[in-house]
């Protein structure tokens, strides 16, 4: 038999980026290794990258694809399965008929940081290029955005200054609200593989959880949930205090230092040991590691970014580097790891209701003019400002204010924080369209109009992962039944409405007819930006191999080692945040804290990791933990079902007893949604209240009671 032709691509996962060859014979998918040659992972995958090939069966492509346009009726009538003609009738009708009666700011996007770059290019250009609305944001909002805001009040740009050879070059590696041994385990054995090189190697964790990367940990921090700021302050009174401050880089290099200082003054290590429930040794211990380490990296994620204060953990750590001088030398930064395999792309794309392509800002009017430009709208043509963040989105469509809602290769039925509100602004609007790979989302039941989207191992394009690096995506197979690519019916839908709303000019996706005639768009827009791609073709990409931006003149893996950042004065900012305690906090009514975390071999809302069942065999099923003692105090059992009731929602979960959580705290996996659990799944245990620099909800956070559950 003749061995199976390999396709190189990238796994659509995590946010690590791992290269894979996909094995294939043209038709069918029929194994996937991981490739050798890829610098994020040379070789290695991890348990959902090993079984990707399982989510491309010809059963799964079968039966849990879908395979035609469906039209829906919410009324209760059957679902009626038509041509593409008929769906994007459908689809430019009602588009039209609410821009013409409500304007074009009743219309928004919901995206995906699952989409590849150039569906991303596609998307922006159709809401806010052809129908002028300013509201596109992306489930990236969940999970990254306050890290976005992090680093430019910060550093001055959205750029992750360090690479995955920095974690590597660590001496002293401090990750903080960050699972990578379960969340980012590829990467996490390049960790463990550098520990054991390096002797005298420092871990310091900071979790309220013992988890599996804890248990790696030489220190542990287990902080009392929603105190960063306060740990962060006081391990920099600590370095103050003892003369770990690098004077040097903090006069040369910095700016705001002396009202910084005057914050943390109050900050003692006691202060902050009583505030964070940690041994007050333990700070002195971790600020004396993290300064006097001759590199100190950071890696952080969504356990400083789901966060009310998601925004200040992040530049409160950043204080840190800077007083250190930790950062723009090998080994060193800042290092926030993105969750999703292309959020960073649609940082860059400009895919997000607060950016613009090529890192502009929409509150600019002079980035959207170059914007307007690059893309050809007439000289009449404005761009809007920015727009609605992903909850305000449906925030103002469950008032009434956004009357059609296009969803694409994302399920905010289950994913978004207070699901009640969410189902609300679903019913409410007058055209939800849902672009999926798979048909049996929770999102989906609420579509008028159901657009089957290729995915995985069928689409061309590219993703960049957490060090900036961009890799190639890449087609093996076609996609089942009349399934079409993202951009595609993008730009199908743009040349329609464009033809109607914007006769004068041709179309903004006249030239645009191609994964790469995107990509190029894009390559021009970060022209003389933080992020030059300008030189990096698919040629190149192809010829290469994956590549970090900018590339100028060649990539650049790390940031920031001529000590010059990209803020007006040329210095980093230190960031006067105070501590701010939880605004949801726990009290006699709803004694426990809650966050929501992730498992091992399960990925996000399981529309594709949950068509493997191999990937069920670690944990097939949801469950609440909860410290042995509360359980005692409740008088609870291992797994008795119980009842967990918020300020949002309630649902039963069988219970889990384990002492690697803290007292007074729980915590529930996000995978399962209202599908398998009772109410309205695990989001409808979560809150909506946000960041208010960045947006992001405060997922990780919400104040819990725990009861026996009544069975009927
Ligand atoms: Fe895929 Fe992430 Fe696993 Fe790598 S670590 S194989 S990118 S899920």
């Amino acid at each position: 038999m003749a061995p199976p032709t390999q396709t190189r691509s990238t796994c659509p996962y995590c946010g690590v980026g791992c290269g894979v060859l996909i094995e294939h014979d043209g038709a069918q998918i029929t194994g996937v290794r991981g490739d050798p040659d890829h610098p994020a992972n040379f070789g290695r995958l991890c348990t959902k990258g090993q079984t990707l090939h399982l989510t491309a069966t010809p059963q799964v492509r079968a039966h849990s694809r879908l395979r035609v346009p469906v039209l829906q009726d919410r009324g209760g009538g059957p679902p009626k399965p038509v041509g593409w003609a008929a769906a994007l009738d459908r689809v430019c009708g009602e588009l039209l008929r609410i821009h013409g009666q409500h304007g074009p700011e009743a219309i928004g996007f919901y995206v995906s940081g699952q989409l590849l770059t150039e569906d991303y290019c596609a998307f922006n250009k159709l809401a806010r290029g052809v129908l002028k609305t300013p509201h596109i944001d992306s489930n990236s909002r969940l999970c990254m955005s306050s890290a976005v805001v992090g680093y430019k009040q910060s550093l001055g740009a959205d750029a992750p200054p360090c690479s995955y050879e920095d974690v590597e070059q660590a001496a002293c590696l401090l990750i903080a609200g960050a699972n990578p041994a379960w969340a980012h385990p590829v990467l996490f054995r390049r960790i463990e593989a550098a520990r054991a090189r390096q002797p005298g190697h420092r871990l310091i964790v900071v979790d309220p959880r013992r988890t599996e990367t804890a248990e790696l940990a030489d220190l542990h921090l287990a902080l009392q949930p929603g105190t960063d700021v306060a740990l962060f302050h006081g391990l920099l009174h600590a370095c103050i205090w003892q003369g770990w401050v690098d004077a040097g880089f903090v006069s040369h290099h910095t700016e705001g230092w002396a009202p910084l200082k005057d914050l943390v003054r109050d900050w003692t290590p006691a202060r902050a040991a009583q505030t964070c429930g940690v041994p007050e040794a333990h700070i002195w211990q971790a600020a004396e590691w993290f300064a006097q380490s001759p590199r100190s990296l950071s890696l952080y994620c969504q356990g400083l970014n789901q966060s009310a204060s998601g925004t200040a953990n992040n530049t409160a750590l950043i204080n840190l580097h800077l007083a250190t001088g930790q950062i723009g030398k090998p080994g060193a930064g800042p290092f926030s790891l993105t969750g999703q395999p292309n959020a960073m792309g649609g940082r860059e794309a400009g895919g997000m209701a607060t950016l613009l392509p090529g890192h502009r800002d929409p509150a600019n009017p002079a980035h959207r003019v170059d914007v307007a430009k690059l893309w050809g709208l007439s000289g009449l043509e404005r761009l809007p400002g920015p727009g609605h963040d992903a909850v305000s989105l449906f925030e103002a469509a469950a008032r009434g204010e956004i009357k059609a809602l296009w969803i694409v290769c994302t399920n905010p039925a289950q994913s978004l924080p207070d699901q009640a509100l969410v189902r609300q602004a679903l019913t409410r609007c007058e055209l939800v369209i849902v672009q999926e790979a798979f048909g049996d989302t929770a999102t989906a039941p609420f579509a008028d109009v159901l657009l089957p989207a290729s995915t995985w191992g069928e689409k061309e394009g590219t993703v960049t992962n957490s060090e900036r690096r961009i890799s190639r995506v890449r087609a093996a197979v076609p996609p089942p039944g009349e399934a079409r690519a993202d951009w595609a019916i993008a730009r199908e839908v743009g040349l329609r409405l464009d033809a109607v709303l914007n006769p004068h000019r041709p179309s903004l996706f006249a030239r645009t007819d191609s994964p790469e005639a995107l990509w190029n768009e894009h390559r021009e827009s970060t022209r003389g930006r933080d992020l030059d791609i300008t030189g990096l073709s698919y040629a190149l990409l192809d010829e290469r191999g994956p590549k970090t931006w900018p590339f100028v003149q060649g990539p650049q893996a790390r940031l920031y080692t001529d000590r010059w950042f990209p803020t007006p004065s040329g210095r980093a900012r230190f960031q006067c945040v105070p501590f701010r305690p939880l605004a949801e906090r726990a009290d006699a009514q709803f004694p426990l804290q809650l966050t929501t975390t992730r498992l091992r071999d399960h990925w996000h809302g399981l529309s594709r990791s949950g068509r493997v069942p191999r990937l069920f065999g670690l944990e097939g099923a949801p469950f609440v933990r909860l410290h042995p003692q509360d359980a005692q105090r409740r008088r609870l059992a291992e797994g008795q079902l119980v009842q967990l009731r918020t300020r949002h929602g309630e649902t039963v979960l069988p219970l889990r007893c384990d002492d690697r959580l803290g007292l007074s705290q729980a915590d529930v996996a996000m995978h399962w949604g209202s599908e398998v659990l009772s109410g309205l799944g695990v989001n409808g245990l979560t809150q909506r209240r946000r960041c208010p620099d960045s947006g992001q909800p405060a997922l990780k956070q919400a104040a819990l009671s725990i009861s026996p559950a009544n069975l009927p």
